[in-house]
């Protein structure tokens, strides 16, 4: 397979390429340049495989730069972290299947893709004897799920900032607790805003950049999305036999409902993907009103959905308007107007695929407090407002729910809307009582570019 940009500029270039490429050099997203079908007899036969195999077999036609066992090991060593050994448990309650994808090292789903991601970037960079440094900012679930990604990891170091003290605190034992010599949380005396700017600013500088073999691991690598299309037909596989199903993605990025967007093209008979925002609403107002233009952020109970612009969102216009040219013109319109707008005709395309809607903070908290009582369920903030989306929309057909967060990563939205804390996982009890390694540092550019060349030299 190979890749190219959605920008047009950047074409036939193989997978591992694509992976460390990350962004196109033309500014675009890599994508695919074909879309591989799966047939109905291809999906029977896939139905029936372990979650490893099945990510073998569609990850594979991606990915013909690797050879077939050296991938197999690559997943084998990505899903063995999971405290589950089927991966994803999918669990109906009433009329709903919730697809719990975050029985991950850290508890939210961004393990499938950034364990997926840290193997492979190891044996990428041991086959051609590069280094990389990644660099990046966090508000929280990024953070920590990128450090188990890439912890104890040959040939390459991870340097992640975080807001001092405005980090849940779950997320910050997360992080901090990884003493691993390749690690290091940067706590910035600072917002989450002035660690992305650090950031940026530091990228920026081009040469430095080189010099330091700087890198990032953003969700606009086409791996994460890679690995993330395999639950798309994981969860259809555990709760349907043939008929079309919904699929209720709680989404900010456009990062995780894209993959099954893909899983869709691809041949997964999927009716509607049900698109579930938060308060920050870009994207419900886009599917609903063929509006996208971005308004000032708020902050909700599901801060990692807190997002007005969707990194991934560029794709999915590429396949929209299936032109480079297309992309480039509402890329630049949204540059400029900070809006995109859409024709009468580009929303029927856009409704055929998608339904979304847009959950209040006190919606949020009666669906997990409904549900609770429904089911004795506890539903982290992000997946109540999938829930509750598809309460509104979808009552007829059979729905899945993708479960993104576990709940005791949220607590307190839990115990605002049940009066009790769910239940932590061992694995995050135990962290309490492990060792921490941070480094406090100010908020300024010229020091965290002191840091990064003292370690690296
Ligand atoms: C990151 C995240 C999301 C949003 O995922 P996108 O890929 O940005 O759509 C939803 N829920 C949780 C718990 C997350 O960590």
């Amino acid at each position: 397979m190979l890749y190219k940009s959605t920008r047009g500029k950047v074409k036939n270039i193989q997978f591992k390429e694509a992976v460390m490429m990350g962004l196109a050099e033309d500014g675009g997203l890599l994508i695919p340049q074909e879309i591989p079908h799966i047939s109905s007899s291809e999906l029977i036969k896939l139905s029936s495989l372990s979650y490893q195999e099945l990510a073998f077999e569609l990850i594979s036609k991606f990915t013909d730069d690797i050879k077939r066992d050296t991938l197999k090991d690559i997943i084998n060593k990505s899903y063995s972290t999971f405290e589950i050994s089927d991966v994803i448990p999918v669990v109906k309650k009433g009329d709903i299947y919730i697809a719990e994808i975050f029985h991950g090292p850290t508890y939210a789903f961004k393990d499938i893709a950034l364990q997926f991601l840290g193997n492979l970037f190891e044996y990428i960079l041991e086959e051609t004897g590069q280094k990389l440094n990644i660099l990046g900012a966090t508000s929280g679930d990024t953070g920590s799920a990128a450090i188990y990604g890439v912890r104890g990891k040959k040939n390459i170091n991870i340097f992640i900032l975080h807001p001092k003290g405005k980090v849940s605190p779950i997320q910050e034992l997360q992080m901090t607790t990884v003493t691993d010599s390749n690690v290091f949380n940067l706590a910035v005396d600072g917002t989450f805003d002035d660690c992305q700017f650090i950031v940026k600013k530091i990228f920026s500088d081009v040469d430095f950049k080189k010099q330091y073999s700087l890198g990032a691991v953003n969700s606009i690598n086409w791996a994460r999305i890679l690995a993330q299309i395999v639950y798309y037909f994981h969860c259809y596989f555990k709760a349907a036999k043939g008929e079309k199903v919904n699929i209720v993605v709680p989404t900010g990025n456009f990062g995780n409902i894209f993959a099954g967007y893909f899983a869709k093209l691809m041949g997964l008979p999927i009716n509607k993907l049900i698109l579930a925002t938060n308060e920050n609403n870009i994207l419900s107002r886009f599917v609903n009103n063929g509006d996208y233009s971005i308004k000032s952020v708020c902050e909700t109970y599901s801060p990692s959905m807190d997002i007005q612009i969707a990194s991934n969102f560029e794709r999915y216009l590429f396949y929209l308007y299936n032109s480079p040219e297309k992309v480039v013109e509402k890329m630049n319109e949204l540059k400029t107007n900070k809006k995109i707008s859409f024709t009468e005709e580009d929303m029927k395309i856009v409704k055929d695929d998608f339904a979304s809607y847009s959950t209040s903070n006190d919606e949020t908290l009666s669906t997990i407090k409904s549900f609770y009582e429904s089911f004795n369920y506890i539903l982290d903030p992000h997946t109540a407002c999938g829930v509750n989306a598809a309460n509104k929309l979808g009552k007829i057909e059979l729905n899945i729910c993708l479960a993104t967060a576990h709940p005791a990563k949220f607590y307190d939205a839990i115990y605002k809307a049940i009066g009790k804390f769910p239940e932590e996982p061992e694995n995050i009890k135990k962290l309490k009582e492990l060792p921490k390694k941070l480094y406090e540092i100010e908020n300024d550019t010229e020091k965290v570019k002191d840091f990064l060349i003292e370690k690296l030299s």
